[in-house]
């Protein structure tokens, strides 16, 4: 596995709540975290059907703009009884004219899983794949999980994104009722993170 140098990582990512955990995540090894609007980097199209082909499309556009390594995150939501929808769209289901609405995707996923019957505890699990790329085209890629279920009615004011109908196994809160300390010990991104740092850094 190819290690890091340097002490500031550009991470590919236009998307704040993201850039925000993952600057979190990372506090605790020294490194300095730039997102990809301050780089002025425009955001790639994500046209993959997976979670890696997407992020790496993020991270080798972001390398080979600034010719340095980028980390690219690309994740989403799976909820089983949906067939795992909406999965790598799940980002697609918060798009408006008018920006990213999730309050409108969660109700989207909550009047779905009533239309199906599918009955209760509505599992799912939240994936993150992140992918290192560096302006040669080298990549390494990095893949967390976490198990739990759809809860209704949304709870929660924390975190970002579905945080508010998610509720990890082992807890009897939902992501948005976490603090970040709490939510970033145990999440998918979390545990992507784990593995970057104990290969690149480690
Ligand atoms: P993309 O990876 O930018 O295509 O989008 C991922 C989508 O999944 C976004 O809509 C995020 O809000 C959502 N998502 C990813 N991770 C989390 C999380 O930790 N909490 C809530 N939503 C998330």
């Amino acid at each position: 596995m190819r290690r890091l140098s340097g002490d500031t990582l550009l991470v590919a990512t236009h998307n704040a709540g993201k850039l925000e955990e993952i600057a979190h995540l990372l506090q605790p090894f020294g490194v300095r975290v730039i997102g990809a609007a301050e780089c002025n980097l425009p955001e790639p199209a994500e046209t993959e059907t997976t979670f890696v082909g997407n992020a790496r499309i993020k991270a080798h556009a972001a390398a080979r703009a600034t010719g340095l390594p980028a980390l690219a995150d690309d994740s989403g939501i799976e909820i089983d009884a949906l067939g795992g929808a909406p999965g790598v769209h799940t980002a697609d289901w918060a798009e408006t004219e008018a920006g990213r609405d999730f309050v409108m995707a969660m109700t989207r996923a909550h009047e779905m899983l009533v239309e199906s019957k599918a009955r209760q505890p509505w599992t799912a699990r939240f994936r993150c794949t992140l992918v290192l790329a560096w302006p040669d085209g080298h990549d390494e890629v990095f893949e967390g999980t976490v198990d739990g279920w759809i809860v209704w009615p949304m709870r929660g004011t924390e975190g970002h994104g579905y945080d508010p109908i998610f509720q990890p196994e082992g807890h009897d809160v939902t992501f948005a009722e976490m603090d970040r300390w709490e939510k970033n010990r145990i999440s998918h991104r979390a545990e992507a993170i784990r593995k970057f740092v104990a290969g690149c850094f480690g």
